[in-house]
């Protein structure tokens, strides 16, 4: 499983690029992208998924 982003709210901000542990978020073509073959739904390491958790607009990082 993995998490995505709802382009159409994203705003761009790249907060979640910066705090995903495996490198999952990447800016493609026009907008912010999650790789599934990267996000492991930050299994493991953290209690909550940390693009959800830094992204300043609710429901925007959400499961896939
Ligand atoms: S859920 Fe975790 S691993 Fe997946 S994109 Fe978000 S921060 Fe990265
Ligand atoms: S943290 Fe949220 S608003 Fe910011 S780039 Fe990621 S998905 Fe978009």
């Amino acid at each position: 499983m993995a998490f995505k982003i709802i382009a159409s709210q994203c705003t761009q901000c790249g907060a979640c690029e910066f705090e995903c542990p495996r490198g999952a978020v990447n800016f493609k073509g026009e907008k912010y992208v999650i790789d599934p073959t990267k996000c492991n739904e930050c299994k493991g390491g953290f209690d909550t998924q940390q693009c959800a958790s830094v992204c300043p607009v609710s429901k925007t990082c959400v499961p896939a």
